[in-house]
């Protein structure tokens, strides 16, 4: 039932007359590396892909979207935000195109661009990013408190607590590490590169 509602929601998305925006298509090939026209729609990528039930819009025709320069419809979809990177799509596909890649791509110039996605999936990613930038490694009580105080979401997961404290898994100060000032000079690189 689940899977024929997200059918429904993404055959009422498709619609390729809207205008088509060629320097969309050409940044998102330039960026990735791949070339959008060897997708030829099997859907290998959609049976594949672990999310299909919760996006609004499947993989697969958020290939044939961004075949069709459909920028903003594709940079709109809550799906860039739910796609884990498992990959799954990149190695199901028949014609070697790296999907995942190409996900990824659409995320970033999503986030570039000032679209909004969904906000909790995204104050994650910083909360992890800014961890590892701070520790050189996640540290996972610091990566929490962050999150929670940048969502409000006081309870979430908060029912694993008195499984996983048992198990010796949660540290409450950083782990120490050695490579920490490379870690930091990769994101100081990372800003010099953006800043470009
Ligand atoms: S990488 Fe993303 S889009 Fe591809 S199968 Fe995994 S979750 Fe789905
Ligand atoms: S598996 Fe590859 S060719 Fe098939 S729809 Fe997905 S991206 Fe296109």
């Amino acid at each position: 039932m689940k899977r024929e509602k997200a059918a429904h929601n993404t055959m009422k998305v498709i619609n390729i007359n809207l205008s088509y925006n060629s320097d969309f298509v050409t940044e998102v090939e330039e960026e990735s590396g791949q070339q959008l026209n060897q997708c030829y729609q099997c859907g290998k990528c959609t049976a594949g892909c672990p999310y299909t039930d919760e996006y609004d819009i499947s993989v697969s025709q958020i290939m044939r979207l961004t075949q069709a320069g459909q920028k903003d419809k594709v940079l709109k979809s809550k799906s860039l935000w739910l796609c884990a990177t498992c990959e799954s799509c990149t190695a199901r596909c028949p014609n070697q195109i790296d999907v995942a890649r190409i996900m990824d791509v659409l995320r970033h110039m999503a986030r570039r661009e000032g679209y909004s996605g969904i906000r909790t999936v995204r104050t994650f990613w910083d909360s992890f990013l800014n961890s590892v930038k701070s520790n050189g490694r996640v540290f996972e009580v610091g990566l929490l408190a962050n999150y929670i105080s940048h969502t409000g979401r006081f309870w979430t997961d908060i029912g694993l607590g008195p499984k996983v404290l048992p198990k010796g898994k949660i540290h409450f100060k950083p782990h120490g590490m050695q490579g920490k000032k490379e870690v930091t000079k990769i994101f100081a690189r990372f800003k010099q590169e953006s800043a470009k």
